[in-house]
């Protein structure tokens, strides 16, 4: 839930009353993380005299000290030092008001002030400021370094003798919104701090807009019913969905407050954690830039930019960039872009290799690439010939190897689309990289056009930047999507070698690559892509990854003689097992159901593939996160175990 940290312009200004409406209005917890001057009773004390409802609590102090002077002072006279790492913000899922001490710049150690603090528990700020001689310039010198420490300032509290003038000049310099105006000597009972938070309320909703309204719960989830219908869902048949209102790292809030661990990033796409403050940035900046130009005969920086940082980091062999919109679309381009290669280059072929039991999307042609089943039934008189052959999975290399060979000897093999490493939907069905590498070598060796769909894979999910990078030989195309914009939007990538790319140069115009969507290569989409590439590319995300996949690691081992565990599998952070059942590994198996609904239940978004329990989660997830996964997992095998 969203902090917020209540600071002055000096001391004695109001601070306190004016954290206590905060806390009122927001129906917030309240924390002074620093307290000097505990002789007459602390704030916290003061502030709970004040409160109404039943919903604040109060946290106790992380340092409290006796003498009423600069916390670094008092700190000094009882021979301690402030620590920031001694400070943590306390765990609440309501939202947090913290009471500063003095102003912004007050030390609270030899180097760290308020300021860092303010940093470090990633608060955003309520500015409090009085009217007295000196205070616009007092106030006005508060927000420019808030400004310059790039803190987000929801907004200035006036206390004292009313001064419009005063209040006019403050808000027009520095742009920041006034949130109330008080007298603080008159707040002295709980009647007149309910009167000021209602007010506040009344004045500021983007202060309210985090703060679910009591009711709302149903009343969304029942509108959706009415008008929304959900992907891969019964509507008859489903639970009303769930309404997410906010989400921040690796946790999801509903609109009654409720907190999910998001164990599988949101679909996969998420790797960074939801509303990423980078990306946040950098797309706001962009949004206000340009938001979106036709990429025919046009170009802009970030699709320029992220096309020459992808090509950076993508195996070799890839040289140009073409966007598109998602995953399937990626696929679409892939396809079409291998079949009319073989039309322009004359000799055509048209036969495409696939798995059995992948796949690569919902359109048409990424529907014929993928496994014919359930999903894909009523489609199948519409669907092109693929020839299918089985996984390679540990114990089946050679048969696959055989049915390749088969196929080459039998058709004009234009392609080879595969999930490298990991078959997301099929249920995270696993192979080795060294028979992949032999299937890429057969490819070289007959000038197949080998498409690697790393729609899944991409991005470190595997463990490297790249699933392909765990093989010798690499592909001619790569798809690209989820992972790409961090999980924050839509947009889809397909790369190609320059063999590709120049059976497309011509003199005749019917050699075109006749493809492209309204929103081709759009720029919020690429400034979110370019801004998760900097956090996907900082060392911080590598051990990151490498302390997932041990964490993992280690829970296998816990779990790895549980008599209903079965097929348990790593790559990466990608975490799956099969869960022992006598109806066998299907979407519909009754397991899945009863699975899922127990994680949601604990606050853990798990959406079982079948009987196949897997974990992929962001990377930003919390060591104290995966455990509790762990454990409900753990908990859940033993309900299952007890009722057998
Ligand atoms: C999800 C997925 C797709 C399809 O991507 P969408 O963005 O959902 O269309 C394609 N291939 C793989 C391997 C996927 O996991």
């Amino acid at each position: 839930m969203e902090r917020i940290f209540v600071t002055g312009i000096g001391t004695e200004i109001g601070k306190t009353v004016a954290a206590a409406i905060l806390t009122e209005a927001l129906q917030a917890d309240y924390w002074k993380p620093v307290q000097a001057g505990d002789v007459e009773g602390s704030d916290t004390e003061t502030v709970k005299q004040l409160i109404s409802n039943t919903v604040s609590r109060f946290h106790p102090e992380a340092y409290k000290l006796k003498a009423p002077l600069s916390p670094h002072d008092a700190a000094q006279r009882e021979h301690t030092q402030i620590e920031l790492k001694n400070i943590q913000a306390p765990k609440t899922e309501n939202p947090l008001i913290i009471e500063g001490a003095g102003g912004l710049m007050v030390p609270l150690n030899d180097t760290d002030l308020i300021l860092d603090l303010i940093h470090h528990l990633d608060a955003k700020v309520v500015l409090v400021s009085q009217n007295y001689l000196g205070s616009i310039n007092h106030t006005l010198m508060s927000c420019e370094i808030l400004k310059a420490r790039n803190i987000e300032v929801k907004g200035i509290i006036f206390n004292g003798d009313p001064y419009p003038q005063g209040e006019e000049i403050i808000l027009k310099h520095s742009g920041y919104k006034r949130l109330l105006h008080i007298q603080h000597e008159q707040v002295v009972d709980k009647t007149t701090v309910k009167r000021y938070a209602k007010e506040l309320l009344k004045n500021s909703a983007t202060l309210r807009s985090d703060v679910p309204s009591p009711g709302m719960v149903t009343d969304l989830a029942r509108k959706d019913k009415q008008f929304v219908w959900h992907p891969y869902t019964q509507m008859q048949t489903a639970d009303l969905a769930i309404p997410i209102v906010r989400g921040e790292k690796a946790m999801l809030y509903d609109d009654k407050g409720k907190r999910y661990i998001d164990a599988i990033s949101s679909w996969w796409v998420n790797l960074h954690g939801h509303s990423h403050p980078h990306i946040a940035q950098r797309v706001s900046k962009q949004l206000s830039t340009l938001e979106h130009v036709i990429f025919a005969g046009f170009t802009h920086p970030p699709a320029v930019e992220l096309a020459s940082r992808l090509l950076d980091v993508l195996p070799d062999g890839q040289e140009k960039v073409f966007y598109s919109d998602n995953g399937s679309t990626a696929v679409e381009v892939a396809l079409k872009m291998a079949i009319q290669f073989w039309a322009n280059t004359g000799k055509p072929r048209n036969k495409i290799i696939a798995f059995k039991n992948s796949y690569h999307g919902d359109t048409f042609g990424a529907m014929s690439v993928s496994e014919r089943g359930a999903f894909t039934q009523p489609f199948h008189p519409l669907l092109f010939e693929t020839v299918f052959i089985d996984t390679p999975v540990p114990g089946k290399e050679e048969e696959t190897l055989a049915q390749f060979q088969d196929a080459l000897d039998k058709h004009q093999i234009a392609a080879f689309i595969y999930e490298p490493l990991v078959l997301g939907t099929a249920g995270m069905v696993m192979y080795e990289p060294e028979v992949l590498d032999k299937l890429l070598a057969i490819c070289l060796k007959n000038g197949i056009i080998a498409i690697a769909d790393e729609v899944m894979t991409g991005f470190g999910r595997t463990g490297k930047h790249f699933a392909s990078d765990y093989c010798v030989h690499k592909p001619d195309v790569i798809c690209l999507s989820k992972g790409l914009t961090g999980g924050t939007m839509a947009m889809g990538v397909t790369t190609c070698s320059s063999k590709i790319y120049d059976a497309f140069l011509s003199d005749d115009k019917k050699k075109t690559f006749f493809h492209g969507h309204s929103y081709t290569a759009n720029p919020l989409g690429c400034a979110a892509a370019l801004a998760s590439l900097d956090l996907v590319s900082s060392g911080e995300t590598q051990q990151r990854i490498e302390r997932i996949g041990e964490a993992h690691k280690t829970f296998m081992e816990e779990i790895r003689l549980h008599p209903l565990v079965a097929n348990l599998r790593l790559r990466g952070t990608i975490l799956a097992f099969e869960i022992s059942t006598d109806s066998g590994t299907s979407y519909f198996n009754s397991i899945r159901d009863r699975a899922y609904r127990f994680f949601i239940e604990k606050g853990i978004l798990i959406r079982p593939l079948g009987n196949v329990i897997y974990l992929l989660p962001p990377y930003c997830i919390e060591t104290e996160q995966l455990n509790t996964i762990y454990s409900e997992i753990k908990a859940f095998l033993n309900q299952l175990q007890s009722d057998a």
